[in-house]
C-alpha cells in the first residue's frame, strides 16, 4: 500500500491529460498509490472534494477551512460537525495558523482553528493542521482545544524538531511532503530521522510542491512515490516497508477510512 495522505485533487493541473482527473487518478494507481485523502480548504471547494471522494472508493475527504481562506465570518464548530456528516469524511481540516502567507485575520484564524479542534474533538475525528510561522500559537491552541485521543496531523511539516516533539507529545502525527527532497531541507531531513517511524505520514500536497526530480512541474498524487523513496532512505528501511508502515499509520489515525 502507498497512501497520499494530503492532496487537493480538485485543484490539479490537468492540461497534459486527455480525460482530466480520471487520468491523473489512473496515473497514481499506476505509480502504486492505493489510497488518497482529498483535503477541503474552503466553503467554495467543499462540494467538489466530497464529489470526488464519493466517486472513487479509494479516495477519502476532509471538511474544513484553510487558515489562508479564513474571512471575517468564521465557521462555527456546529457547522463543521454538520459538514462532517457527509459520506467519506474521515477528518476535520485543513485548519491551523498561517502567519507567513496570511498576516490578516490573525485573530479570526485562531478562532477558526479552535472551532475545528472542538468539532473534531466532539466527533472523535482527527484534525489536519497547517502551520506556518506560528509554532507557539499552534501548539497552545491544540493543547487548549484538542482531543488527545483523536489527535491529528501536522501536515506538510516544515518546522523544527522542537515543534515536532511537542506535537508528538500531543499524540499528533507528522506528515512529510516533497519539501523533504529539496536541496536546502537538511533541517527537515534531520527531523524525519528523529520522528518515530510509526508517527510518520507522507503526502504530496499536490498541486503544490512537486518533489525532486519533478520540481518545476505541477504536483500530482503519483509523485508521492518520490517522497516515499526519500523518507525510506532517511529511515534506512526499504521502499516497500516505508509505504506499508506509513499506510498503516494513515489508517490508524484516520480510523474512519476503510482499507
Ligand atoms: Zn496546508
Ligand atoms: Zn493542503
Amino acid at each position: 500500500m502507498l497512501v497520499d495522505s494530503h492532496c487537493h485533487l480538485d485543484r490539479l493541473s490537468l492540461k497534459h491529460y486527455e480525460n482530466g482527473l480520471p487520468d491523473a487518478i489512473a496515473a497514481a494507481t499506476e505509480a502504486g498509490v492505493s489510497h488518497m485523502l482529498c483535503v477541503c480548504i474552503s466553503e467554495e471547494n467543499r462540494q467538489a472534494v466530497l464529489d470526488i471522494a464519493h466517486k472513487y472508493h479509494h479516495i477519502f475527504a476532509s471538511v474544513g477551512i484553510h487558515p489562508s481562506d479564513v474571512k471575517e465570518r468564521v465557521v462555527s464548530s456546529d457547522e463543521l460537525k454538520q459538514w462532517a456528516q457527509a459520506e467519506k469524511v474521515v477528518a476535520i481540516g485543513e485548519t491551523g495558523l498561517d502567519y507567513y502567507y496570511t498576516k490578516e485575520h490573525m485573530d479570526a484564524q485562531a478562532v477558526s482553528f479552535a472551532n475545528h479542534l472542538n468539532a473534531a474533538g466532539d466527533l472523535g475525528l482527527p484534525v489536519i493542521v497547517h502551520t506556518r510561522d506560528a509554532r507557539e500559537d499552534t501548539i497552545a491552541l491544540i493543547k487548549e482545544h484538542g482531543n488527545i485521543d483523536s489527535a491529528g496531523v501536522l501536515h506538510c511539516f516544515t518546522e523544527n524538531w522542537e515543534m515536532a516533539k511537542q506535537a508528538l507529545d500531543l499524540n499528533y502525527y507528522i506528515s512529510i511532503s516533497g519539501i523533504v527532497t529539496f536541496k536546502n531541507a537538511e533541517e527537515l531531513r534531520e527531523v524525519v530521522r528523529k520522528v518515530p517511524i510509526e508517527k510518520l505520514l507522507i503526502e504530496t500536497d499536490s498541486p503544490y510542491l512537486a518533489p525532486v526530480p519533478m520540481r518545476g512541474k505541477s504536483n500530482e498524487p503519483a509523485f508521492v512515490k518520490h517522497v516515499a523513496q526519500c523518507v525510506a532512505d532517511l529511515k534506512q528501511v526499504s521502499y516497500q516497508e516505508l509505504c506499508d508502515i506509513t499506510a498503516e499509520n494513515f489508517f490508524r489515525l484516520f480510523s474512519k477510512a476503510a482499507k
